[in-house]
């Protein structure tokens, strides 16, 4: 009876436009240190000590989610902090991290970014539109399926290289979740593939390096969760790359809900991607 709704491009890049905004400007007001590291004595739905900074953000962006419901837009959120909240019933779904790269955030390093991904169902590959904005170097990426993918109001190269050093290894590999005792489980493979390693600190800026051609890969030592690459994966796909939950046997079947269900991996080729899905750690 009900045909899935449409997703708006126009209603959600603005909503995530005036989010991002605010956001930034509550991170401008709590610049020291200790501002940042304030915690609210809670844990979020992903079992990490919930920051002030994660809180106000959280509530800019569901500030947000409610005028679009007020404006007739019926959908489910995931975000990080509160979990599952309902904004009506219908096939829409919402999944958000306020801030990806807390850690970051808190102690005034670089990427640390707002992350917004709006989809017609219940899997990564259902993701319509996905919304990145990095605090850190001040870039918005944005993705919709079938329009590419956009850096700063700048389509991408869908066609840029992958970059490969003299020996064949894969230039500029990110890392993610990087633990030493996990990037110890991974480092074989990595020494034998990788020729330089990269680590942000924060999954969605992660990815969008790779669709940007910046890293040519990108790899995670453990399971993320759907709220911190669903909107990034997407705009890694709509920019010529290829994307991967290598625990699903259908690569972008992990669902869209709070549990880490598989590490991600991200590459600009076929090939580089089944090397990096190799590597990823077994449970
Ligand atoms: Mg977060």
């Amino acid at each position: 009876m009900h045909e899935p709704e449409p997703v708006n491009l126009e209603v959600w890049l603005d909503a995530c436009r005036r989010a991002a905004r605010a956001i930034g400007e509550m991170l401008a007001e709590r610049s020291t240190a200790t501002e940042r590291a304030a915690e609210t004595g809670t844990t979020g739905s992903g079992g990490d000590h919930t920051l002030e900074i994660d809180r106000a953000a959280e509530s800019i962006v569901f500030t947000e989610l409610e005028r679009l419901h007020e404006q007739g837009i019926r959908f489910r959120a995931v975000s990080e902090e509160r979990g599952v909240v309902e904004f009506g019933t219908g096939p829409l779904r919402v999944v958000i991290d306020p801030i990806d790269g807390s850690l970051n955030a808190k102690r005034g390093l670089s990427h640390h970014a707002l992350s917004v991904a709006v989809a017609t169902g219940e899997t990564m590959a259902d993701v319509r539109f996905g919304y990145v904005y990095d605090f850190g170097p001040a870039e918005e990426w944005w993705a919709a399926t079938g329009a590419g993918a956009v850096l700063n109001g700048r389509r991408l190269d869908a066609s840029v290289p992958e970059g490969r050093s003299p020996d064949g290894r894969i230039e500029v590999v990110g890392i993610e979740s990087a633990d030493p005792r996990w990037l110890a489980g991974a480092i074989d493979p990595l020494v034998e593939h990788a020729y330089r390693l990269r680590a942000l600190g924060a999954i969605a800026p992660s990815l969008c390096q790779v669709a940007a051609g910046r890293f040519d890969a990108l790899l995670s030592l453990r399971d993320c969760r759907a709220v911190d690459a669903a909107a990034a994966q997407l705009i890694v796909r709509e920019a010529g790359g290829l994307v991967a939950f290598p625990r699903f046997e259908d690569r972008l079947g992990a669902p869209l809900d709070l549990v880490p269900h598989s590490p991600v991996v991200a590459a600009r080729t076929p090939a580089t991607l089944t090397q990096l899905e190799a590597m990823c750690p077994r449970r």
